[in-house]
């Protein structure tokens, strides 16, 4: 799948070292996503305590909420090895039968996307997560013969931006399914001055704070938001960023008040201007701003569902009236039409 390229692209781009060093190492670092928190404090205080593996872990979500960090956190607080892969790398049985023996008692497997495991893959995955072993195909042909491994104990975090695409087989499979939330402001801004302090950069709170509410709830963007905001600010030799310099940057960034960039309001003008609001099907508006369906699914749409901007119906997509005035369009829709268009039936996911 095609990576949107753009400043708020809640994608992991090729992680540098300045973003590990970003990644907070323990539960008591992770800011925000408090029940979620509290309840993996007692599970792994729980696996120590018995001295077995934590149960499997499935973590959803939008991108850039904290899986994968969060799976780095549950190895650190475990007190064991991490060992990290993503389903479309996993090519081959053997790729993953190799992984698998491995890793050591206890380790942490963490495979992101594992929506995409192929069936083949995921056959091998049941018996390894249920009865800690995999049968592996010896030879070819009619001298071939399977022989069972045990493995280790083990504890797999997948990670997924699409539980619906999940298997419910696979899905079933994982003792502690944990879906992250977007982010609340105040919590965001804690993650910006933190950001702000690692990186050595001084950032009012004010100017945090804005951040915040323009980074999608989305803490992969507050990160990113702050390290171009800090540029401008280098650059003007201002010795802390302060409130004007942040909307100052973010309007030579193109980035609205709501913390749309350029795509998303494309996205909403196509839907409004040529398709009469929708419903429109995803594959229509994909085709007409010129990004891929998946790339739409999974990063654009669900911010835009969630800040009310877009509805999801079982005809299409549909704007809603605050994406109308958000465009600065007047809205032309009457009740009756609303209806029809199935604006009351959106699925709620
Ligand atoms: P995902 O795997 O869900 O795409 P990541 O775990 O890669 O997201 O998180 C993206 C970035 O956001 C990380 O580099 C990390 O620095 C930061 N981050 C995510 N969640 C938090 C949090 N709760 N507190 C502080 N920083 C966070």
């Amino acid at each position: 799948m095609e990576e949107p390229s753009r400043l708020v692209n809640v994608n992991r781009m090729d992680e540098d070292d300045e973003e590990r060093s970003l990644r907070p190492a323990r539960l008591d670092e992770f800011i925000g996503q408090s029940k979620i928190v509290e309840n993996l404090r007692v599970f792994i205080a729980s696996a120590h305590m018995r001295k077995q593996p934590l149960d499997h872990v499935l973590l959803a979500g939008p991108p850039g909420l904290g899986k994968t960090t969060l799976a780095f956190i549950i190895a650190h607080e475990l007190g064991v090895n991490l060992r990290a892969t993503s389903a479309p790398v996993i090519d081959k049985a053997g790729d993953l039968a190799s992984i698998l023996t491995g890793l050591e008692a206890n380790d942490v497997l963490f495979i992101d996307e594992i929506h995409r495991l192929s069936p083949a893959i995921e056959e091998i995955l049941y018996p390894a997560m249920e009865d800690r072993c995999i049968d592996v195909m010896i030879g070819q042909g009619v001298g071939a013969k399977t022989i069972k491994i045990n493995l280790a104990p083990f504890t797999l975090v997948g990670a997924t931006t699409r539980t619906g695409l999940l298997t419910s087989a696979l899905r079933d499979r994982f003792g502690i399914p944990l879906r992250l939330n977007y982010y609340e402001d105040a919590d965001l801004t804690r993650i910006a001055s933190r950001t702000a302090r690692i990186l050595n950069c001084a950032i009012e709170n004010d100017a945090a704070g804005e951040l915040a509410h323009r980074s999608r709830r989305t803490p992969r963007v507050v990160n990113r938001l702050l390290k171009r905001v800090a540029d401008f600010s280098i650059v003007e030799k201002k010795s802390r960023i302060d409130l004007e310099m942040t909307r100052y940057a973010l309007a030579r960034l193109e980035i609205d008040e709501l913390g749309l960039d350029e795509m998303d309001r494309r996205i909403l003008a196509t839907i409004i201007q040529k398709y009469d609001g929708g419903p429109v099907g995803l594959k229509t508006i994909a085709v007409s701003v010129g990004e891929e369906t998946d790339t739409l699914e999974d990063f654009y749409e669900p911010f835009l569902v969630q800040s009310g901007l877009l509805n999801r119906t079982p005809r299409g997509r549909v704007a809603t009236r605050h994406a109308y005035e958000h465009m600065k369009i007047p809205y032309t829709r009457k009740l009756d039409e609303e209806v029809q268009a199935g604006l009351f039936e959106a699925d709620q996911e």
